[in-house]
């Protein structure tokens, strides 16, 4: 990639939220200024989404006292990247093949593109983050789901669906729990952050797990999530720490189906959830080692991400860069 920027100027990385709005300028050589952070809908509706991307888009701009040379729109959902639009989004149920990129991004006459949060993420860490140097990885992001981003010779592989790296809906509990893609048993039921709580709760509400109905008696059953997990397996809670490996094995379950298709053996953690992958991790590698006979142990390399947040803002970023003229 040829970058042309000088040391003052700056493109724009913004990472859509169901919640928020991130936005940053970001320099040639990746650092971060100007941040703003803004409520995504205040009031309901596309035209207002897009109306607070303008003004937080605006606001970085009026910080740095000059336009961006590009514009990057990092948003969950399923993206047609060659058409700059947003299919759908499971953060906007209402959205169905939304020009973002051009309405939002035409605040400045600048190009302006759109990717999905998990590649942009993904992109954001090979180029900066915890993957800097390898050409080959995968991402997987912990979080309300499982995203996923595969990095192929240092960019994003897209398959010719727009549809890639949907690892979170890999089957690894056939028959199990119902996901909201409508098959049973995806890595998201059980390793997302919202499955982590499910098989929390279902514990708990048993009765059977002393530390976990303790918690659910004194905060509420609404209150058990990951971070509670976690902490319980920090307590060393048996129930607890049985059920983040098991989550680490569907990983490693996922992990091996993706190695074994790619032959990609690196891979980086991400995500709300990334805090309790370490009670994960050595059942993850374990599952993977035994269920894909190409990966070795030295090979097989699982790392958390290295820009937490900023992940998506340095990815989407980095594809505004690839823009400019
Ligand atoms: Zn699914």
């Amino acid at each position: 990639m040829i970058n042309p920027m000088k040391p003052d100027e700056y493109v724009i990385g913004a990472d859509l939220g169901g919640t928020h709005i991130r936005v940053a300028a970001v320099s040639a050589t990746g650092k971060l200024s100007a941040r703003v952070k803004r409520p995504s809908q205040g009031s309901p509706g596309y035209k207002n989404v897009v109306k607070n991307i303008r003004s937080a888009i605006k606001e970085v701009a009026l910080k740095k006292k000059s336009a961006p040379l590009a514009i990057g729109l990092a948003s969950a959902g399923a993206i047609d990247f060659s058409k700059n639009v947003v299919i759908s989004s499971p953060n906007f149920p209402g959205w169905k093949n939304v020009p973002l990129a051009k309405d939002a991004g035409s605040v400045f006459a600048c190009p302006a593109i759109l990717e999905n949060d998990a590649n942009s993420a993904a992109l954001g860490e090979g180029r900066f983050g915890a993957a800097k140097g390898w050409d080959d990885f995968v991402m997987l992001t912990l979080g309300t789901g499982v995203g996923g981003g595969v990095i192929l010779n240092r960019k994003i592989w897209r398959g010719s669906s727009t549809s890639a790296g949907e690892i979170g809906h890999i089957t690894v509990n056939p028959g199990g729990r119902l996901c909201a893609c409508g098959n049973k048993g995806c890595l998201e039921t059980t390793a997302s952050a919202s499955g982590i709580a499910a098989s929390a709760r279902a514990l708990a509400l048993s009765g059977d797990y002393e530390w976990l109905s303790g918690q659910k008696r004194r905060r509420g059953i609404g209150r058990i999530d990951t971070e509670l997990v976690a902490r319980g397996a920090l307590l060393k809670d048996p129930a607890c720490l049985k059920l983040l490996r098991d989550a680490g094995r569907d990983i490693g379950a996922a992990m091996a189906a993706v190695a074994l298709a790619l032959g990609v053996s690196r891979f980086v953690i991400g995500g709300g959830a990334a805090p309790a992958f370490k009670f994960m991790k050595p059942s993850a590698r374990k599952a993977a080692l035994s269920m894909a006979y190409t990966l070795t142990g030295p090979k097989l390399k699982i790392v958390s991400a290295g820009l937490g947040d900023d992940a998506g803002i340095m990815g989407a970023a980095l594809l505004a860069m690839e823009r400019i003229e």
